[in-house]
């Protein structure tokens, strides 16, 4: 079985920032991956070079930014009131807020807090960085009816509800 559109994917893997050759995250030594091939689970550029490949296949691979989390944008920093915090008691930089916004959720990082103004950064943490992947193919299975709807995985190192 190869890995194509609709399969089940579980790969044990290793994230390295190029930049700084630091690990970001790896699976070693504890539980792999599993996600939907095709259902954009994963990003994009890991998802394109697994396609084709096969139980065991190793490959390292180095993926550029618009690739993974996308290109750093200062278009994605602003500044807001304070009055938007309302409930939370400090607002401190690093602390990390959730924004509904009208495309849906988004993630903000505080990174300056001054007396008339809070600067959040909604960049992902990742944007702008090219990240080196290592990764072994474990499993490969077909996906399930409801698993295709819902466009991700259920059951062992999926979503479970
Ligand atoms: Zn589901």
């Amino acid at each position: 079985m190869t890995i194509e559109q609709q399969k089940v994917v579980t790969i044990h893997y290793k994230v390295t920032d190029v930049a700084s050759n630091e690990v970001i995250d790896s699976s070693e030594g504890g539980q792999p991956m599993t996600y939907l091939h095709g259902a954009q689970n994963i990003i994009p550029g890991l998802e394109a070079a697994l396609e084709g490949k096969q139980v065991g296949d190793e490959l390292d691979v180095t993926i550029a930014p618009e690739d993974a989390y996308g290109e750093y944008s200062d278009e994605r920093i602003q500044k807001v009131p304070h009055e938007a915090f309302q409930g939370v008691e400090s607002v401190e930089p690093g602390m990390a807020f959730t924004a509904q916004t009208e495309h849906g959720p988004i993630n903000l990082i505080v990174t300056e807090v001054d007396e008339t103004e809070v600067t959040v950064d909604a960049n992902h943490p990742l944007a702008g960085k090219s990240l080196a992947f290592s990764v072994k193919v474990e499993s490969i299975r077909e996906a399930s009816e409801e698993e295709l709807q819902h466009g991700h995985v259920h059951g062992e190192g999926g979503v479970e509800h």
